[in-house]
């Protein structure tokens, strides 16, 4: 699998540094427990979970475009890592975690903005 996907990406960066700036303190590439499974930035104590997905290996409905050559190669490679993150998901709601799932193309406040009122919301469950 190509090195881009995965940790430390530009857009997830900048959404780490934002929360950053603002005061919050969050945990990176965090495991989740008895998996192979990992959050890109986590807040293990309020159980929010933050994805910064990348438009081509995720599927992002604006940017994903099917490749002309080995498409049935690609299209199932894509099918595969939507699958994983649905299930990544319901692995997480079973565990009772709030998630915020982002594209990389969008706004770093607009993912931010989002975050914080997940944090807020569920601060005193
Ligand atoms: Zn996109």
């Amino acid at each position: 699998m190509r090195a881009n996907r995965g940790r430390d990406t530009k857009p997830e960066l900048a959404v780490r540094r934002r929360l950053h700036e603002l005061g919050y303190r969050f945990r990176v590439c965090y495991r989740i427990e008895g998996t192979t499974r990992s959050i890109d930035i986590a807040f293990p104590r309020h159980r929010v979970a933050v994805f910064v997905d990348g438009c081509f290996w995720h599927g992002c409905p604006e940017h994903y475009r099917p490749a002309r050559r080995n498409s049935d190669f690609w299209d199932s490679k894509l099918r595969a890592n939507r699958a994983r993150d649905l299930d990544t998901d319901a692995l997480l709601q079973a565990r009772e975690w709030a998630i915020v799932r982002s594209w990389e193309h969008e706004d770093v406040d607009q993912v931010v903005r989002r975050v914080a009122g997940l944090l807020r919301s569920v601060a005193h469950r």
